[in-house]
């Protein structure tokens, strides 16, 4: 293995295994860092035999590291980046960011950009890099059209006349559920603090960090729906994407308070975006199809019921199939034929998870109450690193 090494007087970066002082890392993570606190030396020695790390150096001892994980080709997973307090703020961040992207990891990604974002509402910072792929948009060879009809319980439904892959998340409710259910304790906590009091603010300041955490997470799992989208989208050779427009859903039509609440959990439009701008770097374009009737138009006899369940079956023909599938062909269908209900259902029905999908810790799962994320592990470990996540 070759070492890397930098020197920047007084301080220097090494790839050195030998020189990591594990006790000196264990002390900062486990005890100043909030994303691996209270982690066992023995775990972090493990991660760290395995991981490609980066110490940063003053006078021999280690003041700031940072952890790679990667296969060296295609994927760098970043983590457990930090500065100690009394070194910051004279850029050894970006240099060993800047160290750590140059050095084994030139073939995965070109970095064009680091800086380091404040995020107030997470009251934290976190890495934003623009890196280059290497990926030119491509001449994309294929003429097939395929349908997308964004869902609530499973987020997409992708196909053509013959196959349809049927996109699930089962981390979306999971992520949902225990966010309320922590939102919930929070606010009963929060009731009985007396206002304008300096734990009220606190337990305030707490909520505020928890809701943007779920929101980094839902964006997490729609960049990943949208990429499964065109991974089968690129597998079935298609050049044009449609996607059934559901804005005038959103815009008001009541819809009952259940579904009205359900409908809000996915930002469609969200979705829809990051489709289209993958879509694009695939040389595949994307067109919006109305969306009336697409649920409820039997693909086999084209006459209109409203389903009931996951399950469609037509009262009229018998026909039955997947829920969401009526609505995939119904879309490809209006795109082709101005119509809904005159191309059959595709009988090849595919399920697919999105790739890569991360189970969030949280700090709760190292014991810790409610209340003691409240009280924080203090404001200057919470600013010392991000995680970061790459997305193609
Ligand atoms: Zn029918």
């Amino acid at each position: 293995m070759i070492i890397f090494e930098r020197e920047r007087a007084p301080y220097s970066i090494s790839t050195d295994p030998a020189r990591l002082d594990l006790d000196a890392i264990h002390a900062f993570l486990a005890h100043e860092s909030y994303w691996a606190a209270g982690i066992a030396k023995n775990v972090l020695a493990r991660g760290i035999a395995h991981s490609l790390c980066f110490g940063v150096y003053r006078a021999g001892a280690q003041i700031g590291f940072a952890r790679v994980i990667s296969d060296y080709a295609t994927y760098a997973y970043l983590n457990d980046v930090y500065i100690l307090s009394p070194h910051r703020g004279q850029g050894l961040a970006s240099w060993l960011i800047e160290c750590v992207l140059g050095a084994h990891l030139r073939d995965v990604l070109r970095i064009l950009e680091v800086c380091l974002v404040y995020d107030r509402r997470a009251r934290r910072y976190t890495w934003h890099l623009v890196v280059e792929n290497g990926r030119e948009p491509k001449a994309w060879p294929g003429t097939n059209v395929v349908a997308v009809d964004l869902g609530e319980i499973h987020p997409a439904v992708v196909g053509d006349g013959q196959q349809a892959t049927s996109i699930s998340c089962r981390e979306r409710r999971h992520e949902q559920q225990g966010h309320a259910k922590r939102l919930a304790k929070l606010s009963k906590a929060l009731s009985r603090k007396q206002k304008g009091s300096r734990r009220e603010r606190r337990l305030k300041q707490a909520r505020s960090r928890m809701r943007a955490k779920h929101r980094r997470v839902m964006r997490d799992m729609e960049h990943k729906i949208s990429r499964a989208v065109i991974d089968v989208a690129v597998g079935q050779q298609a050049n044009r994407i449609v996607i059934g427009d559901v804005r005038d859903i959103a815009d008001g039509v009541k819809l009952g308070k259940q579904h009205n609440q359900q409908s809000s959990q996915w930002n469609h439009g969200q979705i829809r975006r990051y489709i289209t701008y993958k879509a694009e770097a695939e040389g595949m374009s994307v067109e919006l199809v109305e969306e009336h009737y697409t649920t409820q138009t039997c693909p086999n006899c084209s006459k209109r019921h409203k389903p009931r369940g996951r399950k469609y079956t037509c009262g009229q023909c018998g026909f039955s199939t997947h829920r969401d599938v009526v609505g995939q062909i119904n879309i490809l269908s209006r795109y082709t034929t101005g119509q809904v209900g005159c191309l059959r259902a595709p009988t090849i029905i595919k399920h697919r998870i999105p790739h890569n999908l991360r189970v969030m810790r949280r700090r709760r799962d190292t014991g810790q109450s409610v209340m003691a994320v409240a009280r924080g592990t203090g404001r200057q470990s919470r600013e010392a690193a991000g995680l970061m996540n790459f997305y193609y």
